[in-house]
């Protein structure tokens, strides 16, 4: 028999080649929270998420260590069964705490709380609206639930209000899903306008603030820039400015119940390790103890924006749009060049013609090096 399974996998390798598409593994070594070693050079990144440096910040490192001597690698099974470790719930009342919930539940990554969230809470015969920017997993989970998916236009609450008009009436419950931080553009959802929506036509709102938090409100993330906002699920992750790995939802206590008992992702999948929650819960009080540490990356990406004359930044990303994969993926090989790394982002990450650099400013990054990186980048912007 021919083998057409590699067949297959190979016709699609060559066709996404074509069209400078194709994705590669680089073994990549990071040093500490701005330094990595790949292809045999040393660069300065700006192409991390680890927005406050703490993936290698000391206590979080060391607490990390110390819950794997006191309770092991790994969490052995699922919550339900034995995987609910003393440090889960611990670090669940103290996310409930950062963002002013009744409650929160733990889950493995941020693409496993949208895709469990989502479908546990809407189904056959609701409705959920999308932004059209939405990361991707927002989507997976939106599609896994069954109900109809709406997109709307980005951060257009026009938009989503005639779509409601046309599809709220004729569904049971309807859910409004959108990043508080665009992972790919770095603006911010209109949090308080979608709210505001919802509210009128009983439509729940779930954030993902996967890059907020930490570096938004003072650390507490997108919510709090919009303190009159009703936003029903937060959701974000520990993986990003937490320098650590996991995700979280909270909500209010029946809503957390209800996940902790019927999302799949929950139900069916190892409970996140130890030193995963460990390292969130020290980053945690790193945030707690030095809000000026969290005010930094934003800070840093205006300095970047204001020398290039680009949009003022609302986050720690920047994007440098550059339309063709293969545009993206030379400037890339120029800046890397000189020493930075900005990794080239390509459909279908974002849309078509739209491929570009996505530059992450971190707290630790140094003004030198940011002005060195804007005048690297300066060639680059199109008049
Ligand atoms: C990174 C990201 C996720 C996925 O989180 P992981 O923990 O990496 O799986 C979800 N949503 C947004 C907006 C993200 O940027």
């Amino acid at each position: 028999m021919p083998d057409t399974l590699s067949a297959f996998a190979e016709a699609k390798l060559a066709a996404l080649d074509a069209q400078s598409l194709l994705r590669r593994l680089t073994p990549t070594r990071r040093d500490d929270g701005l330094w990595l070693q790949r292809g045999g050079r040393r660069l300065l990144s700006f192409s991390c998420n680890d927005y406050l440096n703490l993936s290698h910040h000391p206590a979080v490192k060391a607490a990390a260590v110390a819950a794997i001597a006191e309770y092991g690698a790994g969490a052995g099974a699922s919550r339900l069964v034995t995987g609910d470790h003393p440090l889960l719930s611990r670090l669940e009342d103290r996310l409930a705490a950062l963002k002013g919930a009744d409650a929160a539940c733990l889950f493995g990554s941020g693409y496993l709380a949208n895709t469990g969230v989502i479908p546990t809470l809407v189904g056959p015969g609701d409705v959920v609206f999308v932004d059209a920017l939405a990361h991707a997993c927002i989507w997976a989970g939106a599609k896994l639930s069954g109900a109809l998916v709406v997109a709307f236009a980005h951060n257009d609450v026009d938009d989503l209000a005639a779509r409601m008009a046309l599809s709220r009436p004729g569904a049971r419950h309807a859910l409004v899903a959108t990043d508080g931080v665009f992972s790919m553009d770095g603006d911010l959802a209109p949090i308080q306008a979608l709210s505001d929506l919802c509210q009128a036509h009983d439509a729940w709102l779930l954030t993902d603030d996967a890059h907020g938090v930490g570096v938004l409100g003072d650390g507490a993330g997108s919510g709090r820039t919009a303190p009159g906002a009703a936003i029903h699920l937060q959701m974000g992750t520990l993986s990003k400015a937490l320098g650590s790995y996991g995700a979280y939802v909270c909500a209010a206590a029946p809503v957390v119940d209800l996940l902790k008992s019927r999302a799949r992702t929950v139900v069916y999948s190892t409970a996140l390790p130890p030193a995963s929650a460990a390292a969130a819960l020290a980053a945690l009080d790193v945030i707690a103890a030095d809000p000026d540490l969290c005010r930094r990356p934003v800070a840093k990406a205006r300095a970047f924006t204001a020398s290039l004359g680009l949009p003022q930044a609302q986050s720690p990303i920047v994007p440098i749009l550059l339309g063709e994969a293969d545009r993206a993926l030379a400037a890339a090989r120029v800046l890397e060049d000189q020493g930075f790394l900005a990794v080239a982002i390509r459909p279908p990450t974002v849309p078509a013609g739209t491929a570009r650099l996505r530059l992450a400013f971190t707290a630790g990054h140094a003004d030198q090096d940011i002005a060195a990186l804007a005048d690297a980048v300066r060639p680059f912007l199109v008049a």
